[in-house]
């Protein structure tokens, strides 16, 4: 399978690919070679990774899994750690993890020395289609999402479907909410063949299909001036939702605050975007058949409208949404009203 090409490195698939990053990492002459991992990829994934390259001489650096770790205390830990095993400017990372792991790791990666070589390995369906490509690093701040954060490309990302073997079905449909997603913005005709069939969130024909969605935008806007804000859709209330049920300490994983997210944007866009009817139906349906309904008092719909102030899109105190017009046709910094903002939340109740 060919590799997708971005701007200054490759998506590589094929059964190649770890040769491909041995080579790299031996023509660059690396000082040191750290593994970033947490701490369910040390015991889950550094076993399959090795099975594939043994010939590297490499340290490990752990981060405690979960996003309520992708905080800067663990950049600090990370950067400490870094430290003490005499990293230098001529180092490289390796981040084989989810996207927690991706996100910290690029960053921490784009801070330390003022940068140093990194690539992605990501293991679960979300980093994989998702948040190791792009460039985007960065960690939370308290609850509120993504906040503190740079635009620093990996050398090189390498997509093994293997690492999903041991992923549980719940986060492997987190991630399947992002090529959903991806499928809804897009012109391709994955929209229909996604709703229309039962989906193998391992297969790699998706996967494929759904970075390339994403590379495609990343390549015309990648500091997210215009043509990239449409990857937000469905974030708005989607990061909201998710940093929510984190002050609360319930568990919803980013992919099932995501899939909340779509439905309520999907709503928005059938009353100010025009989207028919008919999509928001597909729409709703597809999601309701992988994802269980959540249930919001008013009191959750009020606190999550007041996270929304935080969300990176705003500007000049607006609340801005990505809606769409139609499947592949979104469209951007579309300010909505709270009172909108409850229907929509009525609506996900009511369906
Ligand atoms: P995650 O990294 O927390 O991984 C989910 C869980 O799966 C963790 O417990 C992890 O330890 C475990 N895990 C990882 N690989 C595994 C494997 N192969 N087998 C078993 N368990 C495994 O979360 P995620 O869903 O991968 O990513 C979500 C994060 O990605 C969020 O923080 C989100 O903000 C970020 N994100 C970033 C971008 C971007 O452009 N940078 C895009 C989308 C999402």
């Amino acid at each position: 399978m060919k590799e997708i090409k971005s701007k200054n490195y490759s998506i590589y698939f094929d059964k190649n690919r770890y040769n491909k990053l041995f080579n790299f990492i031996k023509s660059r002459n690396y000082s040191k070679i750290f593994i970033h991992l947490d701490t369910n990829t040390e015991n889950l994934c550094l076993n399959v990774f090795i099975n594939q390259i043994n010939k590297l001489d490499y340290q490990t650096i752990i981060s405690e899994a979960g996003e309520e770790n992708k905080n800067i205390e663990s950049c600090v830990f990370l950067w400490n750690k870094l430290s003490e095993l005499k990293a230098d400017r001529k180092s490289i990372i390796i981040n084989l993890g989810g996207g927690v792991v991706g996100d910290m790791g690029g960053f921490v990666a784009s801070t330390f020395k003022r940068g140093v070589d990194y690539v992605n390995i990501p293991t679960t369906l979300l980093s994989m289609v998702d948040a190791s490509i792009g460039g985007k690093t960065g960690v939370d701040l308290g609850v509120l999402k993504n906040q503190i954060g740079t635009f620093y490309d990996p050398k090189m990302v390498i997509i093994d479907p293997l690492y999903l073997e041991t992923l549980s079905d719940s986060e492997l449909a987190s991630g399947y909410a992002e090529i959903f997603k991806h499928s809804i913005i897009s012109k391709t005709n994955n929209f229909n063949s996604l709703i229309s069939k039962n989906i193998d969130f391992k297969n790699i024909d998706l996967i494929r299909e759904s970075i390339e969605i994403k590379n495609n935008i990343v390549l015309i806007d990648k500091k997210e001036n215009k043509e990239r804000k449409a990857l937000n859709y469905g974030h708005t209330l989607g990061h909201a939702i998710e940093s929510y049920f984190l002050k609360s300490k319930k568990q919803l994983l980013h992919g099932e605050a995501i899939s909340i997210g779509i439905i309520l944007a999907s709503f928005i866009s059938l009353k100010k975007a025009g989207l028919s009817k008919n999509c928001l139906k597909n729409i709703k349906n597809h999601i309701l058949k992988i994802y269980k309904k959540i249930s919001f008092s008013e009191n959750d719909i009020q606190e999550i409208i007041k996270l929304l102030i935080h969300d990176k899109k705003n500007s000049y105190g607006k609340i801005n949404f990505v809606l769409v017009k139609n499947i592949g046709t979104p469209i951007y910094d579309i300010e909505v009203n709270n009172d909108l903002i409850i229907e929509a939340f009525k609506y996900y109740s009511s369906i």
